[in-house]
């Protein structure tokens, strides 16, 4: 077996832990006498499997009462219409576009009624956070939209927008669980697991209860209302099942790990070994503006295309799988997410060392 260090933003590295458990409990779960793939998601067992991922998610996030934890499928991609559908009572929200994904939602609003783009930093390709102190928020808006981190060109609102008294909705797909966060502070955070927690098929809404309603829009389906899950606690129809019970595994590994503020630590250092070196490089540097960095994505370049090229080729030869950058960008990126050890930066680093000695 060989296991390469994996950069990929997603889906992404796990636990390797987690992994080796899961391969242990395949053929017999638990004295089941069948993997989870394969019982029912109304048996007992599966019962189990989802309360108990579903507390320790509450657990690490400290999830207050009145929010409900969804499992749903559909990536982070079909929320960017479930959450109009459902939230888009006067048919009107703000958007703050900040990279592909949140253009994605902005665009995708449209469909239902008046998305307003309150800010943009599209003007210098996504490479900073535009001041969201005090913006102009329409006073009807039903919310305001965000991308928190942006898994492609790697920039994180480091303080959240000031909404002006207006819901906060949050897609945290690329920075689900890298630290601690005030969940009351949200209305809805919400993110495809395949990023920092588990499998692909799994989407996770933490929603406030009181924007669960009957009120949709007309015409949603019944699948995309939020009130269909969570009155049926995420199990109106099959749910993602060995998703679900790969996340609650990885819930685990981060209690063991001492929980989100041990992970927070872990995951600056790690970003902080990889922007001390870039600042530093004279081959190297990163793409966005400091005060705006993610410590999940991690994009770099060194300005001339067919060098990012070999870089790519040279790394992955060496065990530095998926660095190439998102084909919307170029030059490389790394995603160094909660389950990529320190010591896999460090190589990262040494390696970028060595690469730009020779070049
Ligand atoms: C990957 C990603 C998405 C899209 O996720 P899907 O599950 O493929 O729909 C949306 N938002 C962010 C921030 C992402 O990183």
């Amino acid at each position: 077996m060989n296991r390469v260090y994996n950069f990929s933003a997603g889906p992404a590295i796990l636990p390797e832990d987690v992994l080796r458990e899961a391969a242990e409990e395949m053929l017999d779960y638990k004295g089941s006498g069948m993997s989870v793939m394969e019982m029912s998601h109304r048996s007992k067992v599966f019962g189990t499997i989802i309360q108990e991922a579903e507390a320790d998610l509450r657990e690490l996030l400290d999830i207050p009462e009145n929010y409900k934890v969804l499992f749903l499928q559909g990536g982070a991609s079909q929320q960017f219409a479930m959450i109009p559908m459902n939230l888009m009572k006067n048919k009107k929200a703000a958007y703050i576009v900040t990279g592909q994904w949140a253009k994605k939602a902005f665009q995708e609003a449209q469909l239902y009624g008046e998305a307003v783009k309150v800010a943009s930093s599209e003007d210098e390709t996504f490479s900073y956070i535009p001041d969201c102190s005090d913006l102009e928020i329409p006073e009807d808006a039903d919310y305001v939209y965000i991308c928190e981190n942006n898994t492609i060109y790697g920039t994180k609102f480091k303080t959240l927008p000031n909404t002006k008294g207006h819901t906060l909705v949050a897609d945290v797909s690329s920075c689900f669980l890298s630290e601690p966060v005030d969940v009351s502070k949200y209305g809805i955070l919400y993110g495809g697991v395949q990023k920092n927690i588990g499998p692909a098929g799994v989407v996770i809404v933490i929603i406030r209860e009181d924007l669960i309603t009957e009120d949709t829009l007309p015409g949603t389906p019944t699948m995309l209302k939020y009130k269909t899950h969570a009155d049926a606690d995420s199990l109106y129809n099959t749910p993602p099942a060995y998703g679900i019970y790969i996340c609650g595994k990885v819930f685990k590994w981060l209690k063991e790990m001492g929980g989100l503020e041990v992970m927070k630590q872990r995951n600056e250092e790690k970003a902080k070994l990889l922007y001390d070196f870039l600042d530093q490089s004279k081959l190297f540097h990163g793409t966005v503006k400091k005060e705006d960095r993610s410590w999940m994505n991690v994009p770099f370049v060194t300005g001339k295309q067919e060098l990012d090229e070999k870089f790519v080729k040279e790394a992955a030869e060496a065990g530095f799988v998926n660095l190439k950058g998102h084909r919307s960008v170029g030059g490389m990126r790394a995603s160094i997410y909660n389950a990529m050890p320190k010591e896999g930066v460090e190589q990262l680093v040494a390696f970028m060392k060595k690469f730009e000695e020779e070049n």
